[in-house]
């Protein structure tokens, strides 16, 4: 089944990079939306039906962590998987995170972790990669 997929980073090129990483994950990727920020993420989850939400932290209008808590506020999003794609990596900001859980990858990334992400939410076995 395909996966859609909600990237939101106000830097376009971080966005690209994410897309680009999803399209060598060799997961079936099906509908690939994008937002600059929060309150524009939140929008395209009002829209369409997303399977997995990558996002930044920092950006303008509405950060990451106030996306994620309206998310996780929504019963209808509630178990949507987020990842989170950040240079801020201090450990309390991970474990912030994780409360509301969502993964966390240190930007910058290769393919393969975004990869490895995917596989792991999805259930990908092991012997199949
Ligand atoms: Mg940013």
């Amino acid at each position: 089944m395909a996966l859609n997929v909600l990237v939101v980073d106000d830097s376009m090129v971080g966005r690209a990079m994410v897309i680009k990483s999803l399209k060598l994950s060799g997961v079936d990727v099906g509908e690939i939306h994008q937002a600059s920020n929060g309150r524009e993420g939140l929008d395209v989850l009002e829209a369409h039906w997303v399977d997995l939400v990558f996002a930044d932290i920092n950006m303008p209008v509405m950060n990451g962590e106030e996306m994620i808590d309206r998310i996780r506020a929504n019963p209808a999003w509630a178990a949507t998987p987020i990842v989170v794609i950040s240079t801020e990596g201090s450990q309390t900001h991970i474990e912030r995170l994780v409360a509301r859980n969502a993964r966390f990858v240190h930007k910058p990334f290769t393919p393969e972790v975004i990869r490895d992400v995917i596989r792991d939410i999805v259930g990908v076995p092991h012997e199949s990669r």
